[in-house]
């Protein structure tokens, strides 16, 4: 019998801006590769209207850092738009998708955001899988990639 998972909360996003984010985990391999998801948050869970690709600070296979100036400033302008910093993608080269302890360890101070992670390997996206964080518990909640 299929086993049938619950999950709590879902992150949407259009194919269109899917599509980016997986041309953009592509270009920077074996880098690693990082952006801000913008959109609205509510009870269901997160939809993304905007990918937003951000200038990954220090290169490397195994981690990224966004400018935090840039990070100031989607935030302010997705509020000047009426919408919200819901979540941050980044990818996994020659990896899978999960929550490293690494990734673990930023979540705690970005509690609620929906973290999109990609495992790819040098021709493709192999894996998408989005986690949330909540009272300190790391949740995978379902990703729809909407037409
Ligand atoms: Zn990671």
């Amino acid at each position: 019998m299929a086993e049938k998972r619950m999950y709590l909360a879902k992150l949407k996003i259009k194919s269109s801006e899917m599509r980016k984010i997986d041309a953009h985990a592509l270009r920077a391999f074996p880098d690693e590769c990082a952006g801000l998801l913008v959109g609205t948050s509510g009870k269901g869970g997160f939809e993304v209207k905007k990918a937003v690709e951000a200038k990954n600070t220090k290169p490397s296979p195994v981690g990224f850092e966004a400018d935090p100036q840039f990070v100031y400033k989607v935030h302010k302008d997705a509020e000047a738009q009426g919408l919200q910093l819901v979540g941050i993608y980044h990818s996994h080269p020659d990896m899978h998708s999960f929550v490293s302890s690494r990734d673990a360890e930023f979540m705690k101070y970005w509690e609620h955001l929906a973290w999109l992670i990609l495992g790819l390997s040098r021709s493709e996206v192999l894996e998408r899988k989005a986690f949330t964080m909540k009272d300190k518990l790391i949740e995978q909640i379902e990703l729809e990639i909407l037409p």
